[in-house]
């Protein structure tokens, strides 16, 4: 587990304004209390996504302040965090006065060469790179967003998922909004604009406590970054600082490490994060409140070399498989994962059982878009294309299959089928995690529960149709234990259907399009 830095925490508080003692008129009509206070996502000839089935990243936002090469260092941060969007990605940059921006469709090498990078200049950047959980995958839904209004340019780039979306933007359209895109972030802007007169604080204050849902959220004006996560803390968010003694703040700490910056801390649950030439300062305008951290991201989303709520992915992981062994050990001849992301908790799953670990399916690493159509006969080509098995190691062979998770079921059928097809004598599968039976309204893209094979099928009708000798999920327990912090620290809804925030059950990722 990382410690935070005490002495900056220190600093921090020591600039805590604190929360107020009045109780305002939001920018959403409604009032305050605080107490005491261009396409080129990866795709298959058939038009298929080669990760289709899997549940998909959400977002993963960068921003540097105080480094002369700012929009460099928040495009290798993004770089490090592609795994979290590959549909578009965009940097912001302002040298103090002047503001300047690229965006596009596609993966962040693809969109960011030297002379985009040089024509973007300043000390501080904002980054994003996009799956959409809201709006389309189209340039208009690219983000950082930015407007100018009254002379003041702000941009904003949102992981998350607004759960009050479509009431906020109705309400702000009766009020005389223009909304330009299909995004819940657009509402971020709407609100701040309506507030800025009042100071920077009182409008972060005042349009946030509009917000409920999911939001590890970066903003810029031309001279001040603002990093905001929402009171539950849903999407991780961290702090690093520079060599030369500038800051980043990032989705997850692998895009600290690939610039070289030191880890300090993540950004508190409900903490704005304020940070200009003169200051930095934290407010926390609402009462402490129980936290929901994802837990998907430590089974699936984050990158295993990643610290994700003070706890390092790759252990996590591990530790799932190490209690799959406890809970279910199987008699068979090897341990193999579905690469990459079962890949930890076979290894725990090997050390903690004494079943030897091998790979019997091998990943392609360079599937990327496809225009040659497959023919007829090339049965379950979506899979072979990316994870095709290993004979000679499968044949008449009695394995175990660890995988993190199963959301339609689709993908892994084909891939038992293909592991029978080349000699497998007896195939289980072990998930390291529980059932996923409910959808997510916190900004992972899960298929809605009609098509989640777990809400539909026991787990003996999921096994029958995989084509499974045998199928067992971690237990919820067993998860958390895995992950490390106590049950109360975590948002478990997938699994157990207990929403930490009161989802908006009409919303769907097009709601806001126009
Ligand atoms: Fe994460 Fe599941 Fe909660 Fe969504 S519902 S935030 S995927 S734990």
């Amino acid at each position: 587990m990382r410690n935070n830095n005490d002495t900056t925490r220190a600093i921090l508080d020591a600039h805590n304004t604190g929360p107020g003692k009045r109780t305002p008129a939001l920018a959403c009509g409604r009032s305050l209390s605080i107490p005491g206070a261009s396409d080129t996502r990866p795709s298959l000839a058939c038009g298929q996504h080669p990760e289709s089935g899997r549940p998909r990243h959400e977002c993963g936002v960068c921003g540097i302040f105080g480094h002369e090469d700012a929009a460099k260092l928040t495009y290798f941060g993004l770089y490090a965090l592609q795994h979290r969007g590959q549909e578009s990605a965009g940097i912001v940059t302002s040298n103090g006065k002047k503001v300047s921006i690229h965006k596009a469709m596609g993966l962040v090498p693809e969109i960011f060469t030297e002379s985009i990078l040089q024509g973007l200049p300043g000390h501080m950047a904002v980054g994003h790179v996009r799956y959409s959980t809201t709006g389309s995958s189209h340039i208009t839904n690219t983000q950082p967003l930015m407007v100018t209004h009254k002379g003041t340019t702000l941009a904003v780039a949102h992981n998350g998922n607004l759960v009050n979306a479509i009431e906020l933007r109705h309400d702000l359209e009766e009020k005389g909004s223009i909304f330009q895109t299909g995004m819940d972030s657009e509402v971020v802007l709407h609100l701040m604009a309506r507030t800025t007169h009042l100071g920077l604080d009182r409008a972060l204050t005042e349009s946030f406590s509009c917000l409920k849902g999911a939001y590890s959220i970066l903003m810029m004006t031309e001279d001040t970054l603002v990093a905001v996560r929402d009171p539950g803390g849903f999407r991780p968010l961290c702090l690093g600082k520079l060599n030369n003694g500038g800051w980043v703040v990032a989705s997850e700490t692998c895009a600290l490490d690939l610039i070289e910056a030191k880890y300090v801390r993540d950004i508190d649950p409900g903490e704005m994060l304020i940070i200009n030439k003169d200051e930095m300062r934290s407010i926390f305008p609402w009462p402490k409140q129980k936290t929901s951290f994802c837990i998907f991201e430590q089974v699936y989303f984050a990158r295993p070399d990643s610290d994700i709520f003070g706890i390092n992915v790759y252990e996590a992981r591990k530790r799932m498989g190490e209690i799959l062994a406890r809970e279910f050990p199987i008699d068979a001849d090897f341990v193999m994962p579905f690469p990459d992301s079962g890949n930890y908790a076979a290894l725990g799953y090997s050390q903690a059982s004494g079943l030897p670990l091998e790979m019997g399916m091998i990943r392609n690493h360079y599937v990327g878009r496809t225009f040659i159509h497959p023919t007829q006969s090339m049965r379950d080509f979506n899979v072979r294309v990316k994870l095709n098995p290993v004979r000679s190691l499968l044949q008449d062979k009695r394995i175990v299959i660890v995988e993190d998770s199963i959301i339609r079921g689709t993908t892994g059928k084909s891939r038992v089928r293909s592991l029978r097809d080349a000699g497998a004598k007896e195939v289980h599968m072990l998930v390291s995690c529980p059932p996923t039976r409910n959808a997510c309204y916190y900004g992972i893209d899960f298929p809605s529960s009609t098509e989640l094979i777990a809400a539909k099928r026991s787990v003996e009708d999921i096994a029958d149709y995989l084509g499974l000798d045998s199928l067992h999920y971690l237990s919820l327990e067993g998860l958390v234990e895995a992950a490390g912090l106590g049950k109360e620290n975590y948002c478990l809804a997938c699994f157990d259907g207990k929403y930490p925030v009161e989802p908006d059950l009409h919303f769907h990722k097009g709601a806001l399009d126009m």
